[in-house]
């Protein structure tokens, strides 16, 4: 493909380099683009970064692993897409996921993106593990198979290969036994759900995993979905209908919030705790879901929920959209976007960060002990929030 084939070929040459996507709304002296805010280098921004795709697609400039890195090096984060003044803002990001998708056509891919992906092709799930580990988190849970329960319990490939992560689906996968729901998981049979790979631009391989996926759900009879990440309810949600998918999708806040409020989870024992919320950008900016993780706690006794400087739709990413929890191309500094949020964290004077993601976790917490916060903030996704309140009660 060159420039005249490429889909946004009228509109990408609009963006101006203004830089309004790197800042957020009030010029704090801060980066809304975690890979500007990492490498504070013009090319890592969105706009630097279409410009660089446009002169490489016009053959102005040659592929090099340091142009792919800096495309991939986009988390898919949206960040820039709430910031851009322009009227093409809502298409960005597809710009530069139709950049990487040309990359993957010409088979000019970094090594570590090909390597996630022939994982994902061999083992259905980004770490290259054995198929016949994917279940094993279950054991000795009293989780079981589904076989026509009410819900689908989809779990994802962090939450059942990365071992911090493990302990969250397991978490989650309690609390709704406790509180009587019907469900059942796929455990070894469940596939990657592909939102990264559709990120990734390999489309191919997307439309593989989702077809799959949707013949079985519908195999087995599947009308309701509770995901524990907000990458698989992203993908499960908006992408699948395009497939002849339709489920009715839930992230597990949302099912976690019902359940409050219809009295089937006792949290009245509470938690003594300063708590502040990290949107994740899956569920956040992508889904435009801001509201149910804080009413969540709002309904914790004695939770006192405090903002940081950027929330909601201006939260500074993780760094772990687009592939970056596995390729980490974001980490490795004091200006990691996760390390950067975890200081955000700390300056509301929390004790604890509550997140509602598996990859957001992961990387929060590697971002506290790279921080050596260890004693002073603990990071927590809201099913284990939700999980200690019902057992302080039992106490
Ligand atoms: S993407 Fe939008 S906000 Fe960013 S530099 Fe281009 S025109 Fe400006
Ligand atoms: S999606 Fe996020 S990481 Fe990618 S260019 Fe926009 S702000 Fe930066």
């Amino acid at each position: 493909m060159v420039l005249a084939d490429y889909k946004y070929k009228d509109v990408i040459h609009r963006c101006c380099r203004c830089g309004y996507c790197k800042f957020p709304t009030d010029w704090m002296d801060v980066n809304s683009c975690p890979a500007y805010a990492r490498f504070r280098l013009e090319s890592y921004s969105c706009g630097g970064r279409l410009w660089l795709i446009r002169a490489w697609l016009d053959g102005e400039i040659d592929w090099t692993e340091h142009l792919a890195q800096i495309v991939y090096s986009c988390a898919a984060c949206k960040n820039c897409a709430e910031k851009c003044p322009l009227s093409f803002s809502d298409d960005i990001v597809d710009m530069i996921v139709a950049a990487k998708s040309e990359m993957v056509e010409r088979g000019s891919i970094p090594s570590v993106i090909k390597e996630f992906l022939e994982n994902i092709q061999r083992q259905g799930n980004p770490y290259g593990n054995a198929r016949t580990k994917r279940g094993e988190w279950t054991e000795g849970t009293g989780i079981k198979q589904y076989e026509g329960q009410e819900f689908l319990y989809y779990v994802g490939c962090v939450g059942s290969y990365d071992t911090r992560a493990k302990e969250t689906a397991k978490t989650l996968g309690e609390v709704l036994l406790k509180a009587g729901v019907s469900f059942g998981v796929l455990g070894n049979d469940e596939n990657c759900d592909g939102n990264e790979v559709s990120k990734l631009g390999e489309e191919s391989l997307f439309q593989l995993l989702a077809e799959e996926n949707i013949q079985k759900f519908k195999d087995l009879g599947v009308k309701k979905i509770v995901a524990l990440s907000p990458h698989s309810y992203n993908a499960i949600k908006n992408d699948y209908p395009k497939f002849d998918g339709s489920f009715e999708v839930f992230h597990y806040t949302q099912l976690l919030r019902d359940l409050i409020k219809g009295g089937r989870l006792d949290i009245s024992g509470g938690l003594d705790a300063k708590v502040t919320y990290h949107d994740p950008c899956f569920l956040g900016r992508w889904n435009k879901e801001y509201d149910t993780p804080r009413q969540v706690l709002y309904a914790i006794p004695r939770i006192e929920l405090v903002e940081m400087e950027r929330n909601r739709e201006g939260a500074l990413c993780c760094g772990g959209g687009g592939g970056n929890f596995y390729t980490d191309f974001l980490g490795g500094s004091e200006n990691s976007p996760a390390r950067i949020r975890i200081r955000e964290a700390c300056a509301t004077g929390s004790t604890v960060v509550a997140t509602a993601c598996p990859n957001c976790l992961t990387m929060l917490e590697d971002a506290v002990k790279a921080e050596s916060l260890e004693e002073r903030l603990k990071v927590r996704d809201i099913s284990e929030i939700v999980a200690e309140a019902c057992l302080a009660k039992k106490g």
